[in-house]
Order: structure tokens, then C-alpha cells, then sequence
């Protein structure tokens, strides 16, 4: 018998304990950086001609690690070792498999700090947005683990005389699983131990701006004897490998988690059915975000303007559910704007494998870094900038909090994700407005609502159409089936991660009758 799930508790990094713990793991990383990760198909090391060099966000000239380069060929190699090893993954049974998370997870947790440490080399996180997506991928693995014992048991269907019936869940086959960098550790354990403890086989193409994390993840896969070929890690870019991939006749299905402008590309093509391909292709897509947080004029202002700039600068804003747009009713605009400005300003942004452990660092890449400067000249012309466009010092890709008013609901800014720490505030007048505005986007992931009036709140829970709705608290910050995460329209295909309904996503049904 296991203890129930619990999601793992974060730490206090103002306690000495956790602390010194975080600083002794970042100089271990920091002794270890520069490393080469080969690909590993399966079950073995492949060297390859060219590699993707990972960087430290915040300081560009510090490598973190030289991954492996897959070429067309090494990804034809990796879908055809994943089909191999499928025969026999398949046939393990449910409950050992699940023993492989647990196990895993065990691990994982032993090293936490250490995951921790190269989340914030290779993502600039700060410690404990890294510790929490450490946590998260530890919960993963735990839920999943234990999940999938119980769809493993037989599933209960009708009796009928002179018959045994049998209704149980079977896997897919050859999964391609395709994480963004975002939530390097979580998002990427979480598709791919999903994939696996239902019993297919992976290649894992982690992102090109991530991939030492993801090859971390590996080797724990390794160390609990994963057999060889259910899990090959290819890393390579997306735009050059994603299409063989996703294209090839052997695969079964792609979990993505990423951009709209991507994932519309993979179901695209996955539609499309290739000569020798018998099965129609089966997409899970986790895509972008214009997430809101809703104050009304029955709001605590306080508790709204510490909820916001939480959620919109916590990772330079670099999370799906990031609260990218403040609707407010025009009755405490005013008040609200000038206390998530003072808020803002106190926030430290800097380099996080430093002692001070800042609440800020930068941004991920110099396509990023380009694209959220882009957008902030365009909240320039769209509205008027509150707070932002100081700079700040250290050779990282640094964008401080910035914020915009008077954005209209049609303006850019309050339509397109940027993805960065760029928060627009937009002006209402009224409940019926505001929900208009929240709902006036095409995406639907997460969104908020402070108010203190019960009819406001239930008016919310039925009218704001988002996957993940929050009532007086912040947009971010979802936990493992306490919460389970994912959007409505142009956000996803409307699975739920971390949810008791994710893993039958990767299974399909098979009914067995025997005449008696
Ligand atoms: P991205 O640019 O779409 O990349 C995601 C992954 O797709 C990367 O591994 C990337 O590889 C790969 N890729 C790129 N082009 C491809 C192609 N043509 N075929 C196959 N794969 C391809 O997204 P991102 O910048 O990593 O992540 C940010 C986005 O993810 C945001 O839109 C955010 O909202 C979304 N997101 C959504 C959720 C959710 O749960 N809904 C969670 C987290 C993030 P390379 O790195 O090699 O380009
Ligand atoms: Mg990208």
C-alpha cells in the first residue's frame, strides 16, 4: 500500500537551512558546467557532428553544457529504436512500470536542490520558481506512478450472463514528446513519464535552449534501469527534425507543450496520413496563453495587487498562466495601478546563481530578449508605460518589470503573448465589461478574479472561459491534481496535465469477451 499523493512542500529560502543547501548545489553545477551531452538512442551514447551549446541567460558567456545535435537520420534511428523496444515495453505490466516513477521520484527528490541549481544556470529561474519546478516534476512522477496503477487494475463494465467481460487500457505505440524550456524539468518529466508508465515508448526532443536539464532527467532514467530504447533523448531543432518526427509513419502520437504558432504546425501535419502509416495520429498540444487577472470594485486592492505582480513578473513572466493583462474596473484603476507599480518596483532582478538570490533574472535567449523589446515599443505607441526601460547591468538578457496603461482590449499588447515581464492594464467599467474583455481573446488557459461580492464570484466561475480559474488569488501556481492545468481554445487540445483523465490520453480502450 503507498501513502496517498501529496505534492511535494516548497522551502523557505530566508531560512539558513534551505539556503545554505541551494548554495552548496549551485557551486556543485557550477563545478560540472561545460559538460557534453551525447544523444542516447536506444540505450546507447551517439556522438554527433554538430551540438546545441546551452548558455546562461544571464551571463552569455558562461556554458552550461554542449547537448548532442540529431540530424534527419538520427531521428529516423530514434523513432525506429523507440518502435523496437515498444514490443516489449508494452507487455510490462502496469503496476511495474508505475515502480519506475515511484522510483524516479524518489530519486528526484534526493536531488532536488541540485535540479534545482541547473534551472538556474540554464533558465535564470530564481530559487525558488527552480525549486518549485523541481517539486512539480517530483509530483509527476508520483501522481502518475500511482495513477496508473489504478487504470492498470481491470475497469468496471456491466455483467451479462453466460459472458466474462474484461474492459482494460492498452498503450499507443512510438510517442514523440516535444516540451518548451519554460518548465524544463516538469513539463518535459511530466509528457514524457506519461508517455511511458501507460506503456509506450518516447523520443524526447527537449528544447534547444534547455537541454542539459532534460539530459539530467536522462540519466535518473538510466540510473532506475529504464530498458533501453523507452526512452531516447534526441535532442536538435524543432525546425529542422520536428517534421521527420512528427511525419513518420511509426509514430503514434506527439505530446507538445509550446507556442500556438508550433502546435498548429504539428496538428497540421500529424492530420496528414503518410504511405505505410495505419493509424490515424493522436495530438496532445499545450499551446499559448493571454491570461488575465479581473479586479472589480468590490475588490481588495491590496490582496489584487500582490496577486498580479506575482503572476506577472514571477520568471520574467515566462509562464503560460503568466497574468499578461489586468482588467479593471475604471472605479479603482487608479488606486490598484499605483500599488502594482510601487510593488513592482521593489522587485530585485539580477543574476540568480549569485548568492543574493533575486526575485528577477533575464530572459531566456536573444530571439526572446528582441521580441519583448519589440512589444515594448509597441506598448509605447498603444498606451502609456507605467513602470519599465531602466536597464540593468551584468551581461544577461535583462528586462525589468515593465508595465503599460490605457491599453485598449483590441490593442497588441492585449491580444498577443510576449512572453516576457510585460504586464498590460486594461480599463472596464462594470462586471458585464470586464468579462467581455477577459473572454475577448483566442486563447483560454488561465485567468483570475478579485472580487469580495459572492454573485460577482459565481458570475466568474460560469462567464470567464478559461481552463484554470482562480477566485482571489494569482493565475500561477498550479499543483499536481490539485489543480489540473490546461487551456480552452487556441491554448490546447483541452487535456489536462496533472489531472485524472491525462494518462487515458496516451491509451486507448480494449474490450475483451469471452463466451462462457
Ligand atoms: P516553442 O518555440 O513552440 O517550442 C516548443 C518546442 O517545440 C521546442 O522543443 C522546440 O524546439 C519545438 N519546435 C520548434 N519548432 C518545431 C517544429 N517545426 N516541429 C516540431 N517541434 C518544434 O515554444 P517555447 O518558446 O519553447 O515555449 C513557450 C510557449 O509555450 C509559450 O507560447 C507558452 O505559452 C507555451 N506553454 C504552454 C503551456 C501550457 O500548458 N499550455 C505550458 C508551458 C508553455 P527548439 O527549441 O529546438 O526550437
Ligand atoms: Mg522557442
Amino acid at each position: 500500500m503507498l501513502m496517498p499523493f501529496r505534492p511535494e512542500p516548497y522551502v523557505n529560502f530566508t531560512e539558513e537551512g534551505p539556503r545554505a543547501k541551494m548554495l552548496e548545489a549551485l557551486a556543485l553545477v557550477k563545478s560540472q558546467l561545460g559538460r557534453t551531452y551525447p544523444l542516447r538512442i536506444g540505450g546507447k551514447k551517439i556522438d554527433t557532428a554538430n551540438t546545441i551549446k546551452s548558455i546562461n541567460p544571464a551571463k552569455n558567456d558562461e556554458v552550461i553544457g554542449l547537448a548532442g545535435k540529431a540530424s534527419g537520420d538520427q531521428a529516423l534511428e530514434a523513432v525506429a529504436a523507440a518502435d523496437r523496444a515498444f514490443k516489449t515495453w508494452s507487455r510490462v505490466e502496469a503496476a511495474a512500470r508505475a515502480r519506475y516513477l515511484l522510483k524516479a521520484a524518489e530519486i528526484l527528490r534526493k536531488r532536488i536542490y541540485e535540479f534545482s541549481a541547473w534551472m538556474v544556470y540554464e533558465e535564470s529561474k530564481s530559487w525558488i520558481e527552480a525549486y518549485a519546478d523541481a517539486c512539480e516534476a517530483v509530483d509527476f512522477l508520483d501522481f502518475y506512478g500511482r495513477d496508473m496503477m489504478r487504470l492498470g487494475r481491470p475497469q468496471e463494465v456491466t455483467p451479462f450472463p453466460g459472458e466474462e467481460n474484461q474492459y482494460r487500457y492498452i498503450p499507443l505505440g512510438v510517442g514523440i514528446v516535444i516540451p518548451p524550456w519554460n518548465f524544463p524539468l516538469a513539463i518535459m518529466a511530466g509528457m514524457t513519464t506519461a508517455a511511458i508508465v501507460t506503456g509506450n515508448t518516447v523520443v524526447l526532443k527537449p528544447a534547444s535552449t534547455a537541454p542539459v536539464i532534460a539530459a539530467k532527467f536522462v540519466e535518473i532514467m538510466e540510473e532506475i534501469m529504464l530498458p533501453a530504447g523507452v526512452l531516447n533523448y534526441l535532442p536538435g531543432s524543432g525546425g529542422e527534425i520536428g517534421d521527420t518526427l512528427v511525419e513518420h509513419p511509426r509514430t503514434r502520437f506527439i505530446a507538445f507543450t509550446g507556442s500556438r504558432e508550433v502546435g498548429i504546425g504539428i496538428h497540421e501535419k500529424a492530420a496528414k496520413v503518410q504511405p505505410g502509416q495505419i493509424w490515424l495520429k493522436r495530438t496532445v498540444l499545450e499551446m499559448g496563453g493571454k491570461d488575465c487577472i479581473v479586479v472589480t470594485d468590490k475588490a481588495n486592492i491590496d490582496s489584487a495587487a500582490e496577486g498580479v505582480v506575482a503572476a506577472a513578473f514571477g520568471f520574467q513572466g515566462q509562464k503560460c498562466s503568466a497574468c499578461s493583462r489586468l482588467i479593471v474596473d475604471e472605479a479603482v484603476h487608479d488606486e490598484l495601478v499605483k500599488k502594482v507599480v510601487e510593488r513592482a518596483k521593489k522587485l530585485t532582478v539580477g543574476n540568480t546563481t549569485e548568492p543574493e538570490n533575486f526575485f528577477m533574472a533575464a530572459v531566456i535567449d536573444k530571439p526572446a530578449y528582441d521580441k519583448i523589446n519589440e512589444y515594448i515599443g509597441i506598448g509605447k505607441k498603444e498606451g502609456k508605460m507605467a513602470l519599465g526601460g531602466t536597464k540593468v547591468p551584468g551581461g544577461g538578457y535583462y528586462i525589468p518589470p515593465t508595465i503599460f496603461t490605457g491599453i485598449k482590449p483590441s490593442d497588441r499588447l492585449a491580444q498577443e503573448e510576449i512572453f516576457g515581464p510585460v504586464l498590460a492594464v486594461i480599463k472596464g467599467k462594470g462586471l458585464d465589461a470586464l468579462l467581455n474583455i477577459a473572454n475577448g481573446t483566442e486563447y483560454g488557459l488561465t485567468g483570475a478574479i478579485f472580487s469580495n461580492d459572492r454573485m460577482e464570484l459565481e458570475r466568474a466561475r460560469h462567464e470567464l472561459h478559461v481552463g484554470n480559474l482562480y477566485l482571489n488569488r494569482k493565475c500561477t501556481g498550479a499543483l499536481v491534481d490539485v489543480q489540473p492545468f490546461g487551456g480552452f481554445n487556441m491554448s490546447g487540445t483541452d487535456s489536462k496535465a496533472g489531472s485524472r483523465d491525462y494518462l487515458q490520453l496516451f491509451m486507448q480502450g480494449k474490450s475483451i469477451t469471452e463466451r462462457l
